[in-house]
């Protein structure tokens, strides 16, 4: 079988091991930890764009399940739409996105808020930013749900973060490995990073 999960050692159905491919993954953040750091986020941004109306620019595909969640705890109006990117990392510093999947709301003159599900070295969003930027946006801020603050190689503002985490690889939430892993409703962070 391609994805197993196992009982923790007591037994119960709780699942605080999960096997992915070849990788074994322990549960580091819970749902409610999530739900609690997610809210937060929403609070913030309710307070900070009150009586205004936000386009959120959801990046795919990490960031369905943070997407989903932050904006059901917001109470302004925002519009939700989607977007995709590739990226290559050519150097180190510089990276380079292509649209996949672009964005179709017109954003000129419009408060953007670019949600994310990582930002590990920052090389994606530095090279995403302009993107969104040309397309006339007025305000354009990041949302999102991780970081690692140990990777960051460049400069980033980013305004709204529900978590720091450490430098390790974590599925769930979204985030995937080779594509899955995504449906878990907890974080979980790799055991033995072969
Ligand atoms: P960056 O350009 O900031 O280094 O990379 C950001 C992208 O790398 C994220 O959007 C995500 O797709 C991927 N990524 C970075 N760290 C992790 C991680 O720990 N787990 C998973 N599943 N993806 C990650
Ligand atoms: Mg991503």
């Amino acid at each position: 079988m391609l994805l197993t999960t196992s009982p923790t050692a007591e037994g119960s159905p709780d699942m605080k091991k999960i096997h992915i491919l070849d990788k074994d993954f322990s549960i580091s953040i819970t749902e409610e930890t999530i739900q609690t750091r997610v809210r937060r986020v929403a609070d913030k941004i309710n307070r900070d764009y009150k009586g205004k109306s936000p386009v959120f620019v959801c990046i795919l595909n990490g960031s369905f399940m943070f997407a989903a969640d932050l904006v059901r705890y917001l109470d302004i109006q925002p519009a939700v739409t989607f977007a995709r990117f590739s990226s290559y990392r050519g150097t180190e510093t510089t990276g380079v996105v292509r649209e996949l999947l672009g964005v179709t709301e017109d954003l000129k003159g419009k408060d953007v808020v670019i949600v994310e599900d990582i930002v590990d070295t920052g090389i994606t969003m530095k090279a995403l930013l302009p993107v969104i930027k040309e397309k006339g946006a007025e305000t354009v801020e990041i949302a999102c749900f991780l970081r690692k603050p140990g990777k960051l190689k460049v400069d980033l503002d980013i305004k709204y973060c529900a978590m720091d985490i450490p430098d390790d690889f974590i599925v769930g939430y979204g985030l995937d490995y080779d594509g899955y892993g995504r449906n878990y409703r907890d974080i979980y962070t790799v055991i033995d990073n072969k």
